[in-house]
């Protein structure tokens, strides 16, 4: 589809370009239109004095933000773990361990298989507004089931993860040493041309930092970005490590020391651009996890309060966060972490941009992707305000009405 689209009579516009409006960082314009061509954002100001376009999209006055930026999702997967989620409902502990079921599923299955669970849970988070989803392997855990996640991933999403570094698998149970050397070594340089960052789950009964550190050098050397999932089960190395790696993103941040918060908050850099600055490490907070093993929340007030960027995401899998949906997360956000609603509603997109590194989506200026969101809703606070409705009413991705 070619031409001009103009995206008109929006009561609510939010840009995520601080100053450009009210309400802070997410610069709302009130009464605007966004004029798109050829997939960018060519236009954006009053409706009132709005160019013609070939097209027209009426907001009826409803909200309008950038397309949600879920910067952390596993996808590739077989695969049903229902069971274990009502086990855990009826008292048992969540400890990790239950991502061995799905690697036996997910190597047992058909690279059919996994595409099309690729295609129904991208497009189910598309229709939530998700316009942006880096999407990670890990349960393959051998060469050749990594590479074929990530090419799998690869053709759902241009934010590809490797995180070999998942579990030590069964068959390496007894010499983790030696799992670490195949991730370094034969896996890595098969994985690498398919993906943008490199993971490590560094925890407790996963990687340790001395292995995790190992695996994330072995990645920046093969020219990959770095995110680590970090202080999830408990107090841990994860934070700092990435902190020290430079990481783009330290992922969970759910037991966190005020030494973690300060190490966050001493990568924040000044703004350009009208940003009023950021931490480049960013903290993910995934509340869908802390829901679905039902554990205390992290504490995002404390983060935000002490300067560091939060980012909020799905952690979408079968296991721990089997949801897709970023407006449930904003909704966790706000009741459980002591988040504002435009606190969350800007690092469902800004934020999950910044720990991307991304600066052509979670934001509206011309130049940027045209990826939309049109709510069902006269302001993004509906977003938190009525949770579990269905509130998005059209998405625009690459400027293509969905
Ligand atoms: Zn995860």
């Amino acid at each position: 589809m070619s031409g001009s689209l103009l995206v008109d009579n929006i009561g609510e516009l939010v840009t995520n370009v601080a100053g450009a409006g009210e309400g802070g960082p997410l610069g709302i314009r009130r009464r605007a239109a966004v004029l798109v061509e050829e997939g960018r954002v060519a236009w954006v100001g009053p409706a009132a004095i709005a160019p013609a376009a070939d097209r027209r999209v009426d907001a009826d006055g409803a909200a309008v933000l950038p397309g949600f930026v879920d910067s952390h999702a596993h996808l590739v997967f077989a695969g049903d773990r229902a069971a274990e989620f009502a086990a855990r409902m009826s008292g048992q502990p969540y400890t990790g361990g239950g991502i061995r079921t799905t690697v036996a599923a997910t190597r047992a299955a058909s690279d059919d298989t996994l595409r099309e669970t690729v295609r129904r849970l991208r497009a189910e988070a598309l229709r939530q507004g998700t316009t942006t989803m880096e999407i990670k392997s890990g349960y393959g855990l051998t060469v050749a089931d990594e590479v074929r996640s990530l090419r799998i991933a690869a053709e759902a999403s241009d934010e590809t993860t490797f995180l070999g570094a998942h579990l030590v698998p069964p068959e390496y149970a007894d010499r983790p040493d030696d799992y670490v050397g195949l991730v370094c070594g034969p896996m890595l340089r098969a994985a690498a041309p398919h993906a943008r960052w490199i993971d490590v789950f560094c925890e407790r009964g996963a990687f340790d930092a001395d292995h995790a550190r190992a695996i994330l050098t072995c990645g920046q050397a093969a020219g990959l970005g770095v995110r680590v999932h970090a202080n999830q089960l408990g107090p841990g190395p994860g934070v700092r490590l990435a902190v020290e790696l430079g990481a783009a993103s330290a992922d969970h941040c759910t037991h966190l020391s005020d030494g973690d918060i300060d190490a966050l908050a001493a990568t924040r850099v000044d703004g350009s651009d009208g940003d009023g600055g950021h931490t480049t490490t960013v903290a993910t907070l995934l509340p869908g996890a802390e829901f679905s093993t039902r554990s205390p929340y992290p504490d995002a007030r404390r983060l935000l309060d002490a300067g560091v960027t939060v980012a909020l995401a799905t952690d979408c899998n079968p296991g721990s966060s089997y949801t897709s949906s970023m407006p449930f997360c904003v909704a966790l956000a706000v009741r459980e972490m002591g988040m504002t609603p435009a606190e969350a509603v800007w690092a469902a997109t800004a934020g999950g941009a910044r720990a991307l590194r991304r600066d052509d989506v979670g934001v509206l200026r011309p130049g940027v992707r045209a990826d939309l969101t049109i709510l069902d809703a006269p302001t993004h606070l509906h977003l938190a305000y009525r949770p579990g409705v269905p509130l998005i009413r059209q998405v625009l991705h690459n400027g293509v009405p969905t």
